[in-house]
């Protein structure tokens, strides 16, 4: 029998007709983006589509999930695989980029369709973590003991079933050198009923202490329920944490970004990383200039505190690290 989150996210919205019925919209002012859901199907959550202005085409939730004609048009830069995973994947399902960390693609779904998703071409068939592969993927991290933390990523690790991420989440355990597991998801955002007792059940034997890192842009994005689910997860002891992606007519103001700290830190969620749009083909009416950026994000430091403030960062094919471009650290020189 299915759970409640089942139910939901069989119901989800997946055509243009039905998200502008549900939002007073007319119907023809959303069919331009039919052949742009052809290559990457609209897909939200009913309870996601609540959140939206009524009557708003310009809607920061909407514009997120919207397919548009202009994703179809061929922008120099913008291309299908911006941080050349494929090459940097060990076998797999397994990313291994940065040291001491260990990425899993465990799936390919997701609750919701993000059209600025940066794995929105991403060959999940040949590429991510099935049953057969997992074994594989665990052999690798456990003959590596300098890797001390597997993320779980995807697609949506949330969108696996229960029994699935428990028998997941016991074969980490049994690998000894490693000391946190960290989900990365946009499921109790977009799908807050996910975050059940069956599953707090089974985050709650996790074998390792957990991260959590959510996945909101905007503040409207944070109810009530995902409040609770944030709560649920702090619950069971998991660290939550939130990584949001700077998208030109969603969130690239001092206010929103201001506002969504406020709302995480009201869900007892604080902000991590706040990044560049990698340049997925498809995405690039999001993009936000480097210096706007920057702009951006001083207002934002100047007006909460430290601990609210995400990295403004940038993600580069063969960099050691995630680039974080502010708060600025090129100073470091002169403190020391
Ligand atoms: C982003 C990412 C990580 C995690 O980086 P942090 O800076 O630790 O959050 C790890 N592996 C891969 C492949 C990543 O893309
Ligand atoms: S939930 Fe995450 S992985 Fe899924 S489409 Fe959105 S950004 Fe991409």
């Amino acid at each position: 029998m299915a759970c409640a989150w089942q139910r939901e996210l069989a119901h989800a919205i997946t055509t243009l007709e039905e998200l502008a019925l549900a939002l007073d919209l007319p119907v023809a002012s959303l069919a331009g983006g039919a052949a742009a859901a052809g290559q990457f199907a609209l897909r939200v959550p009913r309870g996601f589509v609540a959140r939206m202005r009524r009557g708003d085409p310009r809607d920061p939730l909407l514009l997120q999930v919207l397919p548009q004609a202009r994703e179809l048009e061929a922008v120099p830069g913008f291309g299908p695989d911006p941080l050349a995973e494929l090459s940097g994947m060990c076998q797999p399902g397994l990313l291994q980029k940065y040291r001491g960390r260990a990425l899993l693609v465990t799936t390919g779904a997701c609750a919701v369709n993000c059209r600025y998703c940066f794995r929105r071409e991403f060959p999940y068939a040949q590429a991510s973590l099935t049953p057969q592969a997992t074994d594989a993927a665990l052999q690798a991290v456990a003959t590596d003991t300098g890797i001390g933390e597997v993320i779980l990523s995807g697609g949506d690790p949330l969108s696996l079933g229960d029994r699935r991420l428990a028998t997941l989440l016991a074969a980490i355990g049994r690998i000894p050198h490693i000391r946190r597991i960290r989900i990365h998801t946009r499921v109790p955002v977009v799908l807050p009923e996910r975050v059940d007792g069956g599953l707090l059940g089974v985050l709650a034997q996790a074998p390792r202490p957990l991260v959590v890192v959510l996945h909101a842009n905007h503040a409207q994005e944070l109810d009530a329920a995902v409040a609770q689910a944030a709560a649920g997860l702090r619950g069971v002891c998991a660290t939550v944490l939130n990584q949001s992606v700077l998208l030109r007519g969603v969130n690239d103001s001092a206010p929103a970004l201001i506002a969504l700290s406020e709302r995480l830190f009201a869900a007892g969620v604080l902000p991590y990383y706040l990044h560049l749009l990698d340049p997925v083909r498809g995405a690039a009416h999001f993009r936000v200039g480097e210096r706007r950026a920057r702009r951006i994000m001083g207002a934002v430091a100047a007006a909460l505190p430290g601990y609210l403030v995400p990295r403004l960062a940038r993600e580069r094919p063969g960099m050691p690290a995630k680039e974080v471009l502010a708060p600025a650290l090129h100073n470091r020189e002169e403190v020391t």
